[in-house]
């Protein structure tokens, strides 16, 4: 495994592959590798011919009070990780080496940020896309490879690329969980152990929602106040911050769900924000 700091020879590396034919897949991540992060290794491996693997915790995306400082790092760790996952290349560029002085130029989306996370973190998918669009600049994937979790910057991110026509395939990835249904997350590590015992109600009550549309309750305002109650009750220790039920690839809200729909949540717990989504196929 080649490990890469520099920005322009990891360009002229990427040059160089795609020259010789090969199929590239980017996996764009922020290290602290959890078995989400290696389930989009182990796809992006088996489909293409070179796996690119950015490590980058990535400023423009947070707000000043949000936790850039805080934000676990393992680079050690990371190494070995994706070494065991036959990683061709770890790109891990300083943040220097991203943001020359005097950056002004963004990429943003905004009919798809202004609700869910975007609601809560306005400026937090113009860090995202921009971000993004720089890395597949310096890498020139065939394939880049998320994770279903972040439902709202794969919904970007695709929506990103058709605009500006990049020659990406852009494919989203099942959402990994522990053996309680929480799903995996970087941030987990800021949970308590009580946090973490109430955490894992956050899927249970997606769960419930998906029984619930199943057994005929199809307005969304039925499954909103079902899901804030169950919540209030089962993660005392939380702050919803939203949830909603959305058209999936649109982002707008549904009132019937009578169509896939996507259920997504955000609750604050201790120092962690914890998001979580299911697609529900309705009756339709
Ligand atoms: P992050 O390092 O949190 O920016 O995540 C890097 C990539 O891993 C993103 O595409 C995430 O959506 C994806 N990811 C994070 N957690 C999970 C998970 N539990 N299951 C699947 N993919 C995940």
């Amino acid at each position: 495994m080649k490990i890469i700091r520099d920005v322009h020879k990891l360009q002229q590396v990427c040059l160089d592959l795609r020259s010789q034919g090969l199929k590239i897949a980017l996996v764009p991540t922020m290290g602290c590798f959890h078995e989400g992060h290696l389930s989009l290794m182990r796809w992006a491996r088996q489909n293409c011919d070179q796996l690119i693997v950015s490590l980058f915790v990535n400023p423009t995306q947070f707000a000043p009070h949000e936790d850039l400082a805080a934000y676990p790092r393992d680079l050690e760790r990371d190494k070995d990780l994706a070494q065991k996952e036959g990683v061709d290349i770890l790109f891990t560029p300083g943040t220097e080496d991203l943001y020359l002085p005097g950056h002004s130029t963004w990429v943003e989306v905004p009919d798809l940020a202004r609700n869910l996370c975007g609601a809560s973190r306005p400026t937090h998918f113009r860090g995202v896309a921009t971000i993004v669009c720089k890395l597949f600049n310096l890498t020139l994937p065939h394939v880049a490879v998320f994770g279903q979790k972040d439902w709202q910057q794969l919904t970007i991110i695709k929506r990103m690329v058709r605009d500006l026509n990049l020659p990406i395939d852009v494919v989203g990835r099942p959402i990994v969980r522990e053996p309680d249904g929480l799903a995996m997350s970087s941030r987990n590590t800021y949970l308590s152990l009580t946090e973490r015992k109430q955490a894992c109600f956050i899927y249970k009550g997606l769960l419930m929602a998906q029984t619930m549309v199943k057994d005929t309750h199809e307005q969304a305002e039925t499954i909103k106040r079902a899901l804030k109650e169950f919540y209030q009750k089962n993660i005392p220790a939380g702050r919803i911050d939203y949830i909603e039920l959305v058209h999936p690839e649109q982002l707008t809200p549904v009132s019937l769900i009578d169509q896939p729909t996507l259920l997504a949540v955000a609750i604050f717990l201790g120092k962690a924000r914890l998001i979580d989504n299911i697609l529900l196929r309705g009756k339709g």
